[in-house]
């Protein structure tokens, strides 16, 4: 029988995790033959794609010599917070990949501290040392660096590092000998993490780690088998460590192989394994031996950090664009969602049109905006603001660290515009190619809005992540805003020469022959104060030249605003319209 090893995979966005997990499947003969290998195995949705991130926990499994690997990826943001923690819950270990190159980011800081206040032993992968300029050494040196700030202790400060190209399909544990295949790193996986140690004899007993709807099976409990062997059929408790029990009937086990759920009579102990048939099932509560009634301590979900009211679209292009558009649709939508998101919050508010939506951070509520978005919803969302939370009679607020890389020349306006919001400098060095990382302490709420400043101010040149850092007493009043806006004075479609009118005052959102209504914002004023233009004006024919031929209206231009940038211009007064079709900005007006 196959050994079960658990293993975690760490990463920062392109430092390789797709391309190695690819390769350690083609390299273990996991897929036979006839079966093709997807270039993309383990970020399949199409919207993490995009914003570069893993959103929902996936598992692989590879056979090495008599040995199951699961891989479970970990998300790469510390907005699923929560979910990182359950993830590090089912494995004995982490592999840390670092593209040789660009060396640790802030990112994988969150979770290698999540993993090593679990006491799991971490194996670093320095991945990419084909690539020119690699400085794997360096690189390692950087590791070590943020091991000790992350308070590793001895035995996790001795990490063993395995140097690969993941692109090349070779690993080598020592530079001067290039590596041939994977092999040196299956085997420092086997070396490290231990086999599973739980009791295949016991009464069976699991914690839900994770939870997923299928069209057909409907919510199937995700998690690893701490003890006994569960078959097909057989009789259970479900209980949690504070809620009581209830009786339940397993109803199909699942296993993960290669890249696919397979079926199975009976569970391994130690193996993640997906259950059907528990009916609402939920995370955090135990699967027991009926006669073995012992819930397994939990890790509480993180509390959200930022809410955004949703509401139903009252403005003046209501339901022309959306499938989905009333309150019902909007309600039912979210509470679906707060099932399997579960670091998700959504509470009604006074007004039936509204509600209030509260998630890990700014980006874990744009992907879901996003979603629903694409699955034909229309709706409007607010502001999104920050949860302060009281501890021993203070009020605290959420902390981000954030790790800008800018050139030099532009480094006086960055920390010009973080002191102005709160930002305390905790570190400071030369990287690469002339760029100075500078690491600050700052507000979760200061980084609303400041991304785009960002951008204008570092001309595009810069680099900014943030994470999650902790709760500190609340920082006082930060003064932002910035710009006004100019808002459309009627609606109509917008005209080159309405445009070109409004072009001096600001930036503006949008073209012309756009359909535009009275209160929407169409660009940035260049000033402090908002103000109203008519940008469908059409040129009076007796202000025509006489001279003949007109001059082509040179429009500037527009500048594209993303939804994550939409939600970060906006100001209380304000909202995003999201449709299927159109991302808007507007005033509230009532
Ligand atoms: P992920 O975002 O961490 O999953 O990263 P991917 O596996 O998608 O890789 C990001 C990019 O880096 C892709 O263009 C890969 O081809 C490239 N890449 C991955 N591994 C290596 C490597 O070992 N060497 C080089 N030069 N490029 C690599």
């Amino acid at each position: 029988m196959n050994q079960i090893r658990n293993i975690a995979i760490i990463a920062h966005v392109d430092h390789g995790k797709t391309t190695m997990v690819d390769e350690l499947l083609k390299q273990s003969g996991t897929f036979s033959a006839h079966e093709q290998v997807d270039d993309r195995i383990m970020d399949s949705n199409d919207l993490e794609r995009e914003r570069g991130i893993t959103i929902l926990s996936k598992n692989t499994s590879v056979y090495y010599k008599g040995n199951k690997i699961n891989i479970v990826d970990t998300p790469g943001h510390a907005d699923f917070g929560g979910e990182v923690e359950r993830v590090l819950n089912m494995v004995d270990g982490v592999l840390l990949l670092v593209d040789a190159f660009e060396g640790p980011m802030p990112q994988t800081r969150f979770v290698l501290s999540k993993a090593l206040q679990q006491n799991l032993q971490s194996i670093v992968v320095i991945n990419k040392i084909d690539r020119p300029g690699a400085q794997p050494m360096e690189v390692i040196d950087k590791v070590l660096d943020l091991f000790i700030e992350l308070d590793a202790n001895d035995e996790q400060l001795e990490f063993p590092v395995v140097f690969a190209s993941a692109k090349q399909g070779i690993a080598t544990l020592n530079l001067d000998t290039p590596g041939e295949t994977m092999e040196p790193l299956f085997e420092t996986i086997i070396d490290i993490v231990g086999p599973h140690k739980g009791n295949s004899e016991g009464p069976f007993q699991m914690l839900v780690s994770n939870i997923e709807g299928d069209e057909y099976l409907g919510r199937i409990a995700l998690g690893r088998i701490k003890r006994g062997r569960p078959t097909r059929l057989q009789p259970i408790i479900i209980t949690t460590t504070d809620e009581g029990k209830r009786q339940a009937k397993i109803g199909k086990i699942f296993t993960y192989s290669g890249l696919n759920r397979e079926e199975v009579e009976i569970g391994e102990t130690g193996d993640i394994v997906a259950i059907s048939g528990l009916g609402d099932i939920n995370i955090g509560q135990t699967l027991c031996d009926v006669d073995h009634v012992e819930p397994l301590a939990f890790t509480d979900i993180d509390a959200p950090t930022v809410s955004m009211t949703f509401s139903v679209n009252n403005g003046p292009f209501a339901g022309l664009e959306g499938d989905y558009v009333t309150s019902r649709h909007l309600r039912d939508r979210l509470f679906k969602e707060v099932e399997t998101n579960v670091s998700l919050k959504v509470e009604n508010t006074d007004s039936a049109e509204s509600f209030k939506v509260s998630g890990r951070g700014e980006l874990h509520l744009s992907i879901l905006i996003e979603s629903m978005r694409r699955e034909g919803y229309e709706f409007v969302v607010s502001k999104p603001s920050i949860i302060y939370k009281e501890i021993d009679g203070v009020k605290n607020e959420p902390i981000e660290n954030l790790v800008i890389d800018v050139p030099e020349e532009f480094m006086g306006a960055v920390m010009e515009k973080v002191g102005l919001r709160k930002a305390e400098l905790v570190n400071m060095t030369t990287g690469n190619k002339g760029y100075t990382r500078l690491e600050f302490k700052i507000p979760a709420r200061s980084l609303i809005s400041y991304r785009s400043e960002f951008m204008t101010d570092t001309k595009g040149n810069g680099i900014m992540n943030h994470s999650f850092l902790g709760y500190e007493p609340a920082k006082g009043e930060i003064t932002s805003r910035k710009k006004g806006v100019i808002v459309a004075f009627e609606n109509g479609t917008s005209t080159d020469y309405g445009l070109f009118n409004a072009q001096d005052r600001g930036t503006l959102f949008i073209d012309s022959g756009v359909d535009v209504y009275e209160g929407m914002i169409v660009g940035e004023n260049a000033r402090g104060e908002d103000i109203t233009i008519n940008v469908c004006k059409q040129k009076h024919l007796s202000n025509m030249r006489s001279s003949g031929a007109d001059e082509a209206l040179r429009i500037n231009p527009k500048k594209n605003l993303s939804l994550e940038q939409s939600i970060e211009f906006i100001e209380d007064d304000e909202l995003v319209e999201i449709t299927p079709k159109n991302i808007r900005l507007r005033k509230n007006l009532k």
